[in-house]
């Protein structure tokens, strides 16, 4: 016999888990497919979130109403799975440079809203640290795998969860419904990361994967408080192993560890740490990333009922409650979604497929 529900979501990193959140907190039905096999960036992400970005230490792209937003919402998440999942933990910055170290003074001085000098009181013996340090406040570490997991289990529980590779050609979509193995779906929403590339619906939206690595490297004595950044960044992971990476790669032939990333780790690591330190794993994973660096999120114009929240690129931690909870609220009060974000502004684009 067929399942009747309202949405089909394909995928759940991020995209997918805060969709089918805000699915279930208005009571709509749906059922998430996701892929035991197909990669996943979710996984691999170190999980933080900063409202601080690059070079110059500017705020990030409307982070004065993500930033409240997200940490409710993964508060919320983390009352409902009842297991931690977001813990604040500033950032203490270890200026890999005169220039970095300048670019943050000037900063503290200029349209500061995030930067602190670093309190006395914390001890900075673990790191050489000859261009000195700082703070980031209002930074926050997301347990991904973690909340990944037990939202996987609460939908499995309730019978809204499938193990199993969505193929396109095994669903039949009319502008009336979707029908996909014995499911029969009023919308399908595709969440699948870098897999959207490929989906004919998509294919034509200017995305720009980008890969990235990080190691997991036991350092033990280190205060697991707060994320530590320089060339590279060390976020606490679990128990005393720590997150470290990562690099941004736009070209690349294979999507697998490499050895050189270890090595410039090992430099990094060795160059920055006084402590020792020990490899455990090697991660790799590729940023559902775009040319834009603005999220997807919306309906084809043409094929109404089929959808896409994607492009979260290196923000996925933050953008994700935010515009996923734009999506629903556009999908049933008719709420606006961001200009930035809504995919009406590849309606051209898009009706040409
Ligand atoms: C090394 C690294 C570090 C990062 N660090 C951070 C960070 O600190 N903070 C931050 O905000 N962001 C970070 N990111 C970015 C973040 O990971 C992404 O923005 C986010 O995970 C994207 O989520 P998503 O749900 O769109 O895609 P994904 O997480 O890739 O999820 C896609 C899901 O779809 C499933 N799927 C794909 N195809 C199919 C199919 N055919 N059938 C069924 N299921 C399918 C996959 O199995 C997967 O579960 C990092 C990324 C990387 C690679």
């Amino acid at each position: 016999m067929n399942k009747k529900v309202t949405y089909l979501i394909v995928g759940q990193g991020l995209a997918g888990t805060w969709l089918s959140y805000y699915l279930s907190q208005q009571g709509i039905s749906f059922v998430i497919i996701n892929s035991a096999s197909q990669a996943s960036a979710s996984k691999v992400a170190s999980g933080v979130i900063n409202p601080v970005t690059g070079r110059r230490m500017v705020q990030t792209w409307i982070i004065e109403e993500v930033l409240p937003f997200s940490v409710s919402a993964y508060t919320s998440m983390q009352d409902l799975l009842n297991t931690k999942i977001i813990q604040e933990a500033p950032v203490f910055l270890i200026h890999p440079s005169k220039q970095m170290k300048e670019s943050f003074e000037y900063r503290l001085q200029h349209d500061n809203v995030y930067l602190q000098e670093m309190d006395e009181n914390i001890s900075t013996s673990n790191f050489n640290t000859p261009f000195g340090t700082g703070f980031i406040d209002s930074c926050y570490w997301i347990d991904l795998n973690e909340m990944l997991l037990k939202w996987k289990f609460f939908q499995t529980q309730a019978e809204n969860y499938i193990v199993d590779d969505f193929q396109l050609k095994d669903a039949i979509i009319t502008h009336e419904n979707v029908t996909w193995k014995n499911i029969v779906a009023d919308k399908i929403i595709f969440c699948d990361g870098i897999n959207a590339f490929n989906n004919p619906y998509f294919n034509a939206l200017p995305f720009a994967p980008n890969k990235g690595e990080a190691l997991i490297v036991q350092v033990k004595n280190l205060p697991p408080q707060f994320i530590y950044k320089s060339t590279i960044t060390l976020v606490p992971w679990k128990d005393d192993l720590f997150w470290v990476g990562s690099n941004y790669e736009w070209d690349f032939d294979h999507v697998n560890p490499s050895e050189s990333f270890k090595q410039k780790m090992i430099e990094a690591l060795d160059q920055l740490l006084t402590i020792p330190y020990e490899i455990k794993d090697h991660l790799v994973g590729v940023r559902p990333a775009n040319k834009e660096r603005r999220p997807f999120v919306g309906y084809h114009p043409i094929q109404k009922n089929v959808g896409i929240l994607n492009g979260l690129g290196t923000k996925g931690c933050s953008l994700a409650p935010y515009f996923a909870a734009q999506f629903i609220a556009n999908d049933i009060f008719n709420k606006p979604i961001h200009p930035e974000a809504c995919l009406s502004r590849f309606k051209e684009l898009l009706s040409k497929n």
